[in-house]
């Protein structure tokens, strides 16, 4: 497993980064190229590349990643509207940046399916 990622990076501060949140177990910001309104990606601090790399330890883990991303929209005001959480996993999955995230979008009505 890789033990440092982009993402790792800028949970550390090393790679600059609108950071909208941030907790010892969490990091939350805006992502680069929005495709929505509101798109701001939420991930561990520590690497776990995918989500096929979680494992029953990481269920609380997991866990906080959905009610940090449920915070962040009800502060931003997207709740009672509604969003989407979105975890992409590998090539088929549209996964880029190999350290596990969920996108938060919203701010526009969103399509189904998706792409
Ligand atoms: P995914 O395709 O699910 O792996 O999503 C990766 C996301 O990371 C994409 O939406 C990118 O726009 C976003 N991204 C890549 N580099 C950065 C960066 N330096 N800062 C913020 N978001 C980024």
């Amino acid at each position: 497993m890789p033990t440092d990622t982009l993402f790792a990076k800028i949970a550390r501060r090393e790679v600059p980064a609108q950071i909208v949140y941030q907790d010892e177990v969490v990091t939350a910001f805006h992502d680069i190229n929005p495709v929505a309104p509101t798109h701001i990606l939420i991930i561990p601090n520590k690497v776990i590349p995918t989500m096929n790399d979680a494992t029953d330890d990481d269920a609380a883990l997991l866990g906080r990643l959905m009610l940090t991303a449920q915070k962040i929209a009800k502060q931003v005001g997207i709740a009672e509207g509604g969003y989407r959480l979105v975890v992409n996993c590998n090539p088929d999955g549209g996964q880029s940046v190999y350290h596990l995230h969920v996108h938060l979008l919203g701010g526009r009505k969103m399509t189904w399916p998706p792409g």
